[in-house]
């Protein structure tokens, strides 16, 4: 162990509408030892992501809510620093789900080991990890994507955005991004390649979106929900797909979800819309990686990351910027 203590967050109360600092509990335990079978390992970048607010409310969802006291769940890249376990080493890199803290002792199921000649370790949170996994099989599977199409993606800036907009581009589709603000949709259609973006905080996104898909949406994939998928809905081509991935403009909601108003122009377009939980297709991501992976050797797929260095007590304030926009591409706290 490099350190007998292990600072920790954990979850103080449930939120109302945006996390508060006072939601949280910075709590110091000692670090704990590896048992046969398990190896310790430090945290070395933790993940955030819009779901964590989502698994803060006490109602039923696709995983159970964090308790009350409980160490907040998260994804992050440990570094091995002792191992009574035959499958991990010293200075082995490890992905999986560990929690907002400084130390962790695994058993090694559910996680993975980062191969550092593939790609960066945080990139293992991000291009060839959940949010790259979730845009590769929203998109491909559920929107069930095909060349000449016209896509369109919002949070387009995003973890999921990037990658989403990025492989509809690898595919051969026209793809349009809706993002918040002018440097974010300059950074679209220039470093990226989209072929247009719209900016949802200074345009009109229902008639933006009339100019840049004037045949229509074939497959819009949501990450924001609220008013712009209002705005998608009412562009679709005929035979569309609506992939509702998240909806993040709703999350913070005390008064209930936002609905489409507008749902019945999937009726007279003949259209679906469905959602996912990228955790369903654990068994293919090995699949994904490795086209991923290809995209992003060959330069096609750009990776995208906003690393904010700090420790794990800037965790609080380092997830609110998700709900302000204040990150392009993946988030990622690199504790240093
Ligand atoms: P992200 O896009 O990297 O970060 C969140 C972004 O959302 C912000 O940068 C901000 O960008 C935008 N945003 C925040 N508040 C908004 C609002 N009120 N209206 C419109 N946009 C807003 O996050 P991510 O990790 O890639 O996740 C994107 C979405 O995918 C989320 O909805 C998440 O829940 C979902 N997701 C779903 C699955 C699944 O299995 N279904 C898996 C992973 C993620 P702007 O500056 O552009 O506003």
């Amino acid at each position: 162990m490099l350190s007998a203590e292990n600072r920790q967050i954990r979850l103080a109360r449930r939120p109302v509408g945006e996390i508060g600092p006072e939601d949280w509990e910075h709590a110091t335990v000692a670090a704990a030892a590896p048992g046969e079978g398990e190896f310790a390992g430090r945290t070395r970048f933790i993940s955030l992501d819009p779901a964590m607010r989502g698994w803060l409310d006490d109602r039923r969802s696709y995983l159970p809510p964090v308790g009350l006291g409980e160490v907040m769940r998260a994804g992050s890249v440990v570094e091995v620093t002792e191992s009574n376990h035959p499958g991990f080493r010293i200075g082995d890199l490890v992905v999986g789900t560990f929690g907002v803290q400084e130390h962790v002792v695994s058993d090694g199921k559910g996680t993975l080991k980062v191969d550092p000649s593939a790609a960066a370790p945080s990139t293992f949170l991000g291009a060839l990890g959940m949010p790259g996994m979730t845009a590769y099989f929203g998109l491909l599977d559920v929107g069930a994507l095909k060349e000449g199409e016209t896509v369109v993606v919002s949070g387009a800036a995003g973890a999921v955005g990037t990658m989403a907009g990025q492989i509809a581009k690898a595919k051969g589709c026209r793809v349009v991004g809706i993002a918040g603000g002018a440097e974010k949709c300059a950074l679209l259609t220039g470093e990226l390649g989209f072929d247009a973006a719209i900016d949802y905080r200074t345009e009109d996104v229902r008639k933006a979106l009339r100019t840049h898909a004037p045949d229509g949406v074939d497959v819009y994939f949501d990450n924001v929900g609220g008013e712009v998928l209002e705005a998608a809905l009412a562009n679709l081509a005929m035979h569309a797909r609506v992939v509702i991935c998240g909806a993040i403009s709703q999350y913070n909601a005390t008064e209930g979800v936002q609905g489409p108003a507008n749902y019945l122009s999937l009726l007279v377009c003949r259209a679906r819309m469905e959602g996912f939980v990228v955790f369903d297709y654990a068994p293919r991501f090995t699949e994904a990686a490795r086209e991923i992976g290809g995209w992003i050797g060959s330069g096609r797929i750009k990776v995208l990351e906003h690393v904010v260095k700090g420790t794990v007590n800037d965790f609080p304030q380092t997830l609110r910027m998700l709900f302000r926009g204040e990150n392009t591409g993946k988030l990622v706290l690199e504790l240093v």
